[in-house]
């Protein structure tokens, strides 16, 4: 299977290089990487740039080159890149990874009509460990009343540009869903200032930035006397790139359609 890699100079980037290469026992093979026209990294050996021993081959400035040559391509990068891949993806006909975060609540409904044309998983974490959390929280949320209030609490390192974290609205989500409400119309996403009491039914969330921190979510269920917290730390980035390379390959081969790590994962 030709993995490409779009971003590949980025944090996430780098790592998926590694676990592409790490996945050759599973069929994997890195076809082609390329970053931003103009970026540092551009014409180094993607080995290099990822720490690993040669590969032969050279960062590319053209996104449509890293198309043409892989079955799958994987997207780390920003909202404003992963759309215009995403249109990429569509004209070369090429199965789609996107683990891009902060992207527009329109983007859904472009993922959607892509869906129809190409296989395509986003998912905001690529982690198991996180794909579970956000199971266990839908059941929690359904199992308990509005007596409980749902806070969810995220950590990330200082260069993390978008607030709150893709995970942390998609396990907002999933308590919505298991409350069976809305996220739009509970969510209450920054708090300052003379704010009132909290609304029953609401969904809190609350984002601190700092350090190396690469990913910390806790999921808070707070009723009077009692509260049940649920936490996933992600310990490094690998988590998220092993996930993504096996998205790649379990959708490079499926029908056109739009999927989620957990029909990745068979959760
Ligand atoms: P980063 O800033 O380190 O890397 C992004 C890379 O994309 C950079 O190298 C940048 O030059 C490149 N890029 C930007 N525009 C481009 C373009 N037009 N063509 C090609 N490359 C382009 O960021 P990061 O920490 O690697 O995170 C990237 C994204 O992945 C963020 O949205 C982050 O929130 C998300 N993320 C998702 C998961 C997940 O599991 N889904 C996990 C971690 C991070």
């Amino acid at each position: 299977m030709k993995i490409g890699v779009v971003g590949c100079a980025g944090r996430m980037g780098r790592n998926l290089i590694q676990q592409v290469v790490a996945a050759k026992g599973a069929g994997a093979e890195l076809a082609a990487v390329c970053d931003r026209p103009g970026y540092a990294s551009v014409g180094q050996d993607a080995g290099a740039l990822a720490g690993l021993e040669s590969l032969g081959i050279k960062v590319s400035e053209q996104a449509s080159a890293v198309f043409a040559a892989s079955d799958v391509v994987i997207d780390f990068t920003t909202p404003e890149a992963t759309e215009r891949h995403l249109m990429l993806a569509v004209d070369y006909k090429k199965a789609l990874v996107v683990g891009t975060t902060g992207l527009a609540a329109a983007f859904s409904a472009r993922l959607e009509e892509a869906g129809c044309q190409i296989p395509i998983v986003a998912a905001p974490n690529m982690s198991l460990g996180v794909n579970l959390l956000l199971g266990l929280v839908e059941k929690v949320a359904k199992a308990l009343d509005e007596s409980f209030d749902i806070e969810v609490l995220e950590m990330h390192h200082r260069h993390k540009v978008d607030a709150p974290s893709g995970t942390a609205l998609a396990l907002g989500r999933a308590a919505a869903r298991g409350r069976g409400v809305e996220l739009s119309e509970t969510a209450v996403r920054s708090r300052d200032g003379i704010t009132g009491a909290r609304r029953a039914g609401d969904i809190g969330f609350a984002t601190l930035r700092g350090g190396s921190v690469v990913g910390d979510h806790t999921v808070i269920f707070a009723a009077d006397d009692e509260r049940i917290e649920f936490t996933h730390k992600a310990g490094n980035r690998s988590i998220f790139a092993r996930g993504a390379v096996r998205a790649a390959l379990w959708c490079a081969r499926r029908p056109p359609g739009l999927y989620g790590m957990a029909d990745v994962l068979g959760l």
